[in-house]
């Protein structure tokens, strides 16, 4: 394969330059750090006055975790290292775990971010050629902007459609010749299910590439959008707190999503000890920025479990590679005291092709006991007024999910676009419990 790299010199950097690189940015952000009201306080506590104090990466370890709950206690200026007349935009998170954090950027932090952005979409094999339909949510979001930037710096014609409104995206896509798609995968999958619908044919589209992120998915998810799109789906990976998305991207080879290791220090450690994972071993990511003044954040809790590749990646950066995102630690479910990763539901439903595009998973109290539910939608191949395949598949998924999670669920069909779906991220679990019983 003919690799593209946007940098090729700092993407295929030796290792021993990217650390010595890492090292010199990493004092640099603890000094900017030093003059936030947050860290001024916590980092003295630790004994780090000053930058000399970090003489190498392995130093980090000296530095303080920090969790959301500092940010939202930092809000809204705890967190801000530069006099705020230099300050050039704001984004938060989406708030899916509570209240948002906010996250400041000086112009120079917004072309680094843009710059890492083009970086990921470039070695996609993306071009000035391409025309980008951008179909997330602008905004406090950093997915719409974030990508829109990106899209302009590698010279795309980026369409900013923002999310939802299918009929008009595939409007869009016909009038414009749009060739590259970024939206969350249960975005791309709902959209798939409108086409028919909306009355447009596949091959008057010349869509090939799609970017899906801002939600886990398993590798079922991903071919499925392949297969019904015809088009290469790239895993993209950020969060507010690390700039948004451009954290770490899919290259060309499709397998694993590359951290940008001149951008970001990335370790992986056990959520209850908080000690480092072994190589290679799965755990949460802990996250620090090298390449913001506006807001540093060290050694930031993601609660986003992952691990690291070892072998090196055939496209020949030397920037490492994350596994997919399974979850985070707090999505686990405990029913009936065992522990359930939503993502575990749905690396079994999604592999099997009877089922349809979307699904939901419903938790609530049965007398003392707790019920799961699972609804998923159904292959329209599949007819809905005979019961028999129906039930067939019914106790097919039952099982399934019984063998993979231990618990036996009670299984809903509906039919394809039936389920709800939202504009943002996916809402995938109603957990109606009680929360005091
Ligand atoms: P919030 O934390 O409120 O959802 P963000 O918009 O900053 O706000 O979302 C970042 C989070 O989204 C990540 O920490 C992660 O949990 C999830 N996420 C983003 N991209 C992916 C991806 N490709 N795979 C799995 N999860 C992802
Ligand atoms: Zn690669």
């Amino acid at each position: 394969m003919n690799y593209q790299y946007w940098e090729p010199q700092a993407e295929t950097m030796p290792r021993a330059e990217l650390e010595a690189l890492q090292l010199r940015k990493l004092k640099e952000e603890i000094g900017f750090a030093l003059r936030t009201p947050f860290y001024r306080k916590r980092l003295t506590q630790a004994g780090i006055t000053g930058t000399d104090a970090i003489t190498s990466l392995d130093d980090l370890r000296h530095i303080p975790l920090t969790t959301k709950n500092d940010l939202r206690e930092g809000f809204p200026y705890g967190f801000l290292s530069i006099p705020l007349k230099d300050v050039v935009r704001l984004h938060a998170s989406s708030g899916t775990t509570g209240v948002p954090t906010t996250i400041y950027f000086s112009r120079d932090d917004i072309k680094r971010w843009a710059n890492n952005m083009a970086r990921c979409i470039f070695g996609t094999g993306c071009t000035k050629d391409d025309v980008f339909q951008n179909m997330i949510s602008y905004g406090l979001f950093t997915g719409g902007l974030g990508f829109h930037q990106g899209g302009e710096e590698v010279g795309m014609l980026v369409i900013p459609t923002g999310a939802g409104n299918t009929a008009r995206q595939f409007k869009l896509m016909e009038d414009f010749g749009t060739t590259v798609l970024h939206a969350t995968p249960s975005f791309l999958l709902h959209l798939e299910s409108k086409m028919k619908e909306s009355g447009v044919k596949r091959e008057n589209l010349i869509i090939k590439r799609a970017f899906a992120g801002a939600e886990p998915y398993s590798e079922d998810t991903r071919r499925r959008i392949e297969k019904l799109l015809n088009i290469d789906v790239f895993n993209s990976y950020g969060l507010s707190e690390m700039n948004g998305p451009s954290v770490a991207f899919e290259c060309q080879c499709k397998d694993g999503m590359h951290i940008w290791e001149d951008s970001y220090i990335a370790e992986i450690i056990n959520p209850d000890t908080l000690e480092p994972v072994k190589d290679g071993g799965i755990g949460e990511l802990v996250l620090t920025i090298l390449c913001r003044e506006a807001t540093p954040i060290l050694r930031y809790r993601t609660r986003d479990l992952t691990g690291f590749y070892t072998e090196p990646c055939p496209c020949g950066r030397t920037h490492r590679r994350l596994r997919r995102i399974t979850g985070r630690s707090d999505d686990m479910l405990i029913i009936n005291g065992v522990n359930v990763f939503p993502s575990q539901i749905e690396e079994v439903i999604m592999g099997m092709k009877e089922v349809g595009n979307n699904y939901l998973i419903v938790v609530e109290k049965d007398g003392a006991l707790d019920r799961l539910t699972v609804k998923t939608e159904v292959n329209t191949d599949i007819f809905m007024d005979d019961a028999r395949p129906l039930n067939t598949l019914k106790e097919k998924i039952a099982k399934a999910l019984q063998v993979s999670i231990s618990i036996n669920p009670r299984v809903e069909l509906h039919e394809n676009g039936s389920l709800p779906v939202s504009e943002g991220k996916a809402v995938r679990v109603q957990d109606i419990r009680p929360k005091d019983v």
